[in-house]
């Protein structure tokens, strides 16, 4: 198994998980680019958000990502959900993830 997210999933490489069924797994980005910085993910391995569209899960993450930014305060004052498609958006890793980002002001439009 080559993906880095699937190592992650199977614990073969750690990472600070903050929830995880049997459907999601999220965990805190080694490198946050806010005060609260998720990443939340399938755990069946899918590339891109191409494949995710048939996926029931896609509820399921949508439901954990809500109920994270409940927990960690920021559904009051805001987050943001990405997802980096391919080249020009920055996908650097090839596992669906959605960034959970919230706890400062967010500046938009992205770089
Ligand atoms: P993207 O550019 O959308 O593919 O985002 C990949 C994200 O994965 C980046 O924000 C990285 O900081 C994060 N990342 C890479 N390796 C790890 C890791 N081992 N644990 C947690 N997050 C990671
Ligand atoms: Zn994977």
């Amino acid at each position: 198994m080559s993906c880095l997210f699937c190592k992650i999933i199977a614990n073969e490489i750690p990472a600070s998980k903050v929830y995880e069924d049997v459907g999601v797994l999220a965990f805190n980005d080694i490198a946050p680019q806010a005060p609260v910085h998720i990443l939340v993910i399938p755990k069946k391995h899918v590339d891109t958000v191409d494949e995710l569209i048939e996926m029931s899960v896609i509820s399921d993450l949508f439901a954990v990502m809500k109920k994270l930014a409940a927990e960690l305060g920021i559904d009051k004052s805001g987050y943001r959900i990405v997802i980096n498609h391919g080249q020009d958006a920055g996908q650097a890793v090839p596992h669906l993830h959605f960034h959970l980002l919230g706890g400062r002001k967010l500046a938009w439009p992205p770089g």
